[in-house]
């Protein structure tokens, strides 16, 4: 079997040996817009590329504002600061995610909470979310969320759409609601993908999306803030650019700041990738229905998208049989010149979220042991 997907997977990404795992491609402007940039000098925080990302982004998702950083993962950390997210509080997110998710509650000194995921999104299950609120969750006087064990409160929640697949968004939304829990979507891996024909990312309050090097968009690195709410994105705005007073001389900050905005060079390589972004999303589906066609025919397990969702299929996965499975296929086709990999490991099995509070986490323990990532790059 194991020679077979190899076989298989060779098929796909001829040109290549070894086959990577999520390589960027750059075929559109990419050049001639970062000579732009340095013909003008305009390679930093001032020039055109940057709005003109951040329109890109807002056409293709649909959300008002969009407010470009220089990570994906200052997008979590500032996110969490829009929401109030404070020193001691509690956000509830999921325990199978990158460790940025987790690591941007930690930033605000919030401690995370791990409620499980479902199988069929692989992203936090909504039905758990309740479950874990009725017996945790209690609205106090002042009208917010605060856990009935710890009495910290529950300050947000922070769904991540796993490998571009989108979670329940709407179920989500409808708890946290009856709750008064903020949400922030991490959608640094859903660009391109819709839950009920809206993007992924628009449904919180606040979405983020990333364009690391191994993204379905990159910048070389890079985030975006997204929100239909005008008075959130011009806090973002004025956070991320050091909370600097508009003045075309005087330095004056209003409060402490953050330098996280996107330079104009990481932009320039956006705009470029987003007027392919049509093509690259037709081309990793493609891919990703070989696959699904592939093995079903040799019966093993292949993540598709969830009921009422269309990804971006971002990252392809297998679910293998056991831990063992798992490490001799890791191992053969590692071996053969194919890049695979586990899934991330879960953020409580992490030495510094090892304390957190979790839910039963049967599904999330599952995946960890049986999901493989498979080459997904976009076939030349
Ligand atoms: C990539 C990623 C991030 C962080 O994005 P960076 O741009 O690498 O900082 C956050 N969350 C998830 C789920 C990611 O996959």
């Amino acid at each position: 079997m194991f020679e077979k997907i190899v076989g298989f997977i060779k098929s796909l990404y001829p040109a290549e040996n070894p086959v990577p795992l999520h390589a960027p491609r750059f075929s559109g402007n990419e050049k001639k817009y970062l000579m732009d940039c340095i013909d003008t000098t305009y390679v930093s925080y001032v020039g055109q590329y940057v709005s003109r990302f951040e329109d890109e982004i807002r056409q293709l998702t649909g959300a008002k504002y969009a407010v470009a950083v220089s990570s994906g993962t200052a997008a979590l950390h500032v996110a969490l600061l829009l929401a109030d997210v404070s020193p001691g509080d509690e956000v509830i997110t999921q325990p199978l995610t990158f460790v940025a998710t987790a690591n941007a509650i930690s930033y605000r000194s919030a401690q995370p909470v791990f409620v499980d995921v479902e199988r069929s999104t692989l992203g936090l299950d909504p039905d758990e979310l309740n479950d874990f609120l009725i017996s945790n969750g209690i609205l106090k006087l002042d009208g917010r969320c605060y856990n009935k064990i710890t009495g910290r409160k529950i300050a947000a929640c922070v769904p991540m759409h796993t490998l571009g697949h989108p979670v329940r968004i709407d179920q989500i939304i409808e708890i946290c609601q009856r709750y008064k829990i903020p949400i922030i979507e991490d959608a640094a891996e859903a660009l391109g993908s819709f839950y009920m024909g809206q993007h992924a990312g628009t449904f919180g309050d606040i979405g983020i999306l990333s364009f690391n090097g191994n993204k379905p968009v990159t910048t070389g690195g890079g985030g975006m803030i997204i929100t239909n709410d005008e008075i959130l994105a011009a806090k973002a705005r004025h956070l991320t650019t050091t909370a600097k007073e508009p003045h075309p001389w005087e330095f004056v900050h209003d409060e402490v700041g953050y330098n996280y905005r996107m330079p104009n060079i990481n932009a320039a390589v956006g705009c470029a990738q987003m007027e392919c972004f049509a093509g690259i999303l037709e081309n990793k589906r493609a891919t990703a229905q070989m696959y699904n066609q592939f093995f079903q025919e040799i019966g093993v397990p292949f993540i598709t998208e969830p009921a009422h969702a269309r990804s971006n299929y971002w990252m392809n996965a297998i679910v293998l049989k056991d831990r063992l499975e798992r490490e001799q296929f890791l191992a053969y086709s590692r071996g053969k010149g194919i890049q695979t990999r586990p899934v991330w490991r879960l953020m409580p099995n992490l030495p510094m979220y090892r304390h957190c509070q979790c839910t039963e986490l049967n599904t999330a323990q599952g995946l960890e042991e049986r999901l493989v990532n498979i080459p997904s790059s976009v076939r030349i």
